[in-house]
């Protein structure tokens, strides 16, 4: 791949039409689609280097497969993107490694069975007419690592992963941004009401917008500004096993819809995660620390959301236990409803990108244009389903 650079300075630009504080996925993103629309962006970011924090984290999958038409709508807009990031990024030769080798969802109870009946049929309403519904003996025949116990399975081949810091730095670098790295959002200069600068550490920048993507530090910098953001911090974890030989490299990303628990091939072995359903909120931190619980509830064949339940090859992986494996960890940044927060905020000239919930590396084009559009106004607020005003529905944790 040729070799690209981002903007990275230490030297505060005096100016901009809009300030990013915060240089994840979600605010080079912001970059990114500020810069197709003719503004010229700044991004400050705290940390030595961009997408450093949450976003390394991730494992970088993305899947049309959703429960609501609004966010299966974010997501198909950034598959569109990812699947053809050189071109429209205008990079030549710039590798997301990207894989689309599918999302296969694995029931295992009849009440999941016709959950997942109901949701496909949801699916092809709101026109995705690309998921197979598999019995447990055509998904055995394609994928033939499945357990017996497998009843039915849902399969969209669309569906895959990338690289979520390549991902982050495209963005960066196609946006053609002044990325201010080492220098933290401090507070907010106010014109009246309106905001009219950013401070940071290295003195203020003015602007004429601010855009918070801050990642599970969005909170802190939005009560810079005297506003309230309902967002909580719950730590997640991924599992690396670098190589495991019977993990086949062609596998979808492989997920037990009972419990949540889910493997796909990495390097030559498999990321492996899951979601605990009770983790505890806690505050936003800078470095999160993984704990090895998470590894043995994964590869046990004893636990109740052990990956050997419906591939049961991890079983020989546990009993031979000479595999390597390494844990990362960072916080999920989840709204009340866990849909992303975009858009204008009460305070003119504030706008917010955050909260994303476990899915902003795969949210993070639909959600970066749809904010970038809210700026430049072409898109109203009753147009926008992610507004911060919206009325919130509680919505059941998702599996991912
Ligand atoms: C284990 C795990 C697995 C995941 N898997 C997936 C997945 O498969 N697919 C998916 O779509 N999503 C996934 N996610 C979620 C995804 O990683 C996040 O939604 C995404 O990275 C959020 O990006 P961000 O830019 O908002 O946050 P971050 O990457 O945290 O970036 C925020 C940035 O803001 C900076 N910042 C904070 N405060 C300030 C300040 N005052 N001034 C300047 N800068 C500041 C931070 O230093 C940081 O660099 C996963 C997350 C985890 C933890």
């Amino acid at each position: 791949m040729p070799t690209y650079h981002a903007q990275i300075t230490h030297d505060l630009p005096q100016n901009a039409d809009l300030v990013i504080a915060g240089g994840g996925i979600i605010g080079a993103a912001t970059a990114f689609f500020a810069a197709r629309a003719g503004l010229r962006a700044v991004v400050i970011e705290k940390r030595p280097l961009l997408a450093t924090l949450t976003t390394p984290n991730a494992t970088g999958a993305f899947r049309a497969q959703f429960d609501n038409a609004e966010e299966m709508a974010l997501v198909r807009e950034g598959i569109a993107l990812y699947t053809n990031f050189a071109e429209v990024a205008e990079l030549p030769g710039y590798d997301l490694g990207l894989a689309q080798q599918g999302y296969l969802w694995l029931a295992t109870t009849a009440e999941t069975v016709e959950r997942q009946r109901t949701l496909v049929e949801q699916q092809r309403a709101w026109g995705l007419d690309d998921v197979e519904l598999l019995s447990g003996n055509e998904a055995r025949v394609r994928f033939r690592y499945l357990a017996p116990e497998v009843m039915q399975a849902r399969y969209r081949a669309g569906d895959g992963w990338l690289d979520p810091r390549k991902l982050a730095m495209g963005y960066a670098i196609a946006s053609q941004a002044t990325c201010v790295t080492g220098t933290a959002v401090t507070g907010f200069t106010f014109s009246g009401e309106r905001i009219s600068g950013v401070q940071t550490t290295r003195g203020v920048i003015s602007c004429g917008v601010a855009v918070i993507a801050a990642g599970p530090f969005s909170q802190q910098v939005a009560r810079l500004a005297g506003l309230e953001l309902d967002l909580s911090f719950v730590r997640r974890m991924r599992m690396i096993m670098p190589e495991v030989a019977e993990v086949p490299a062609d596998a979808p990303m492989t997920i037990d819809e009972e419990t949540g628990a889910h493997w796909r091939p990495a390097l030559h072995g498999a990321n492996l995660l899951w979601t605990a359903p009770n983790m505890p909120p806690g505050p936003p931190l800078e470095d999160v620390t993984p704990s090895d619980d998470f590894a043995f509830g994964l590869l046990d064949p004893e636990s109740d959301h052990s990956v050997a339940r419906i591939s049961p090859f991890w079983r020989a992986v546990w009993e031979r236990n000479t595999d390597n494996w390494c844990l990362r960890a960072g916080q999920y940044s989840y709204t009340p409803d866990h849909r992303p927060y975009l858009g204008p905020t009460p305070i003119p000239g504030l706008f917010v990108n955050c909260g994303y919930s476990g899915h902003g590396i795969m949210g993070s084009a639909g959600g970066s244009r749809i904010v970038v559009d809210t700026i430049t106004g072409a898109l109203t607020p009753a147009d926008n389903p992610f507004r911060l005003d919206r009325p919130i529905v509680e919505r059941a944790l998702d599996v991912l």
